[in-house]
């Protein structure tokens, strides 16, 4: 058996350096605690950037792996397959849209609803060919992707990476005055994270969200919520959107919808938009694989029959009520919505959160001046106080 620095050595010596993980190394899992290789118990409060809300391996969702394992995987949407047609129809009911096109990353997700966005804007709306422009917001973080990093507005992302891809319109975040004026005859659609995760868990100004929506249906422009961090209950409601009643025109979701367990993303929408797709048009091998669809149909069922928001919603206000009586001049501020919280410093987080793991906590700072906390939303309150305890030792 290799001992953990023996394996974080191969990992520092054979991985491409994409991340800059925190020294741990992570072998066995269960709810919210993870364990090392020899042993050390340590609370997960990162979740896999939110892709593990009904938290590690839970029971439901690795039986239907399982029971899925044993019968068929992988089709391709060359044929059709029960897991997929029965995913279909839990996703298309949690979501209130009735179409859903399975893909497998969020980045893919989100690559999807701009084709259907350009597509809409040129056959419903009319832009002339080659001319649709997307509105997006400074900070935002939507993926990887060439595409998707051409309009990202952190330099880092781009850096060597261009030529980059044209048709992005970018904004501030929160800023309905600038979105109405950036909106022309050509804007097909606006994307945005109704509360944007990575820029260091940002919360538009209230009011703000239906605003958009609003700008969107007087001016024809589609709006797609990118709810792959934001969804399932993360932030104490099924979706971000729904804390002003909003429902967006497209809605892209990943992370979560795979319970912790297997890559699923998918976009949601009505036929007007969804429908413009064509056989031919887009694709992916595994795209809405069985496997994926028997996994992503037993976490929807755990996301309702757990109550995760309604989990998220209570366990989130009690863990910010404790936050906020600490005293530590280095804390800016204290913000989230349900278990989506962010504890903005003066300085950079990571030396906190290298304290955090000498604690049991994984937290993993974003933004540099940001610690994100976004445990599992099985979290219970015993938990949680526990955890709290820990970040009151580091940071009280
Ligand atoms: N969109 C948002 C809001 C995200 O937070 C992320 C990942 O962090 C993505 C898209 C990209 O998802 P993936 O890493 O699965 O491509």
């Amino acid at each position: 058996m290799y001992t953990s620095s023996e394996l974080i050595d191969l990992a520092e010596t054979l991985a491409a350096p994409t991340y800059q993980p925190l020294p741990i190394v992570i072998s066995r899992a269960k709810g919210v605690w993870v364990e090392d290789p020899d042993g050390r118990r340590y609370m997960d409060m990162l979740s896999g950037y939110s892709a593990l809300n009904q938290g590690h391996r839970h029971p439901r969702i690795i039986r239907a792996l399982k029971e899925q394992s044993g019968k068929v995987t992988l089709t391709s949407r060359a044929f059709h397959s029960e897991a997929l047609s029965l995913f279909l129809q839990k996703a298309s009911r949690y979501t209130g849209k009735s179409m859903v096109l399975p893909m497998n990353t969020g980045a893919e997700a989100v690559e999807t609803a701009l084709k259907a966005a350009r597509r809409w804007g040129y056959r419903v709306k009319g832009i002339p060919e080659n001319k649709a422009e997307i509105i997006v917001c400074e900070g935002n973080f939507h993926g990887r992707t060439l595409g998707v990093i051409s309009f990202s507005s952190v330099a880092e992302y781009q850096e060597g990476f261009g030529p980059l891809l044209p048709g992005f319109r970018m904004i501030p975040y929160g800023d309905l005055q600038a979105l109405e004026k950036a909106i022309t005859p050509h804007t097909a659609a606006i994307l945005l994270e109704p509360i944007q995760g990575e820029a260091g868990i940002r919360i538009p100004p209230e009011g703000y969200l239906r605003g958009v929506r609003d700008l969107c249906s007087n001016h024809r422009v589609l709006f797609l919520a990118d709810e792959i961090q934001t969804g399932f209950g993360r932030t104490g409601q099924r979706f971000a959107c729904d804390w002003e009643n909003v429902i967006p025109d497209v809605y892209i979701l990943g992370k979560a919808l795979g319970g912790g367990v297997l890559p699923i993303s998918a976009v949601a929408a009505d036929p007007e938009i969804l429908s413009l797709f064509q056989p031919g048009s887009h694709g992916s091998t595994f795209g809405g694989n069985p496997l994926a669809c028997a996994v992503a149909s037993a976490a929807l069922d755990v996301t309702e029959d757990e109550n995760l928001s309604l989990r998220s919603r209570n366990q989130g206000k009690y863990l910010l009520k404790r936050l906020s009586q600490l005293n530590n001049p280095a804390i800016k501020e204290i913000r989230g919505r349900g278990l989506f919280l962010g504890i903005e410093l003066d300085r950079p987080a990571r030396p906190y959160c290298e304290a955090l793991l000498q604690e049991g906590l994984l937290c993993k700072d974003t933004h540099e001046t940001v610690i994100r906390l976004a445990p599992p939303l099985i979290i219970t309150r015993k938990e949680l106080q526990w955890a709290a305890e820990r970040l009151e030792n580091v940071l009280g």
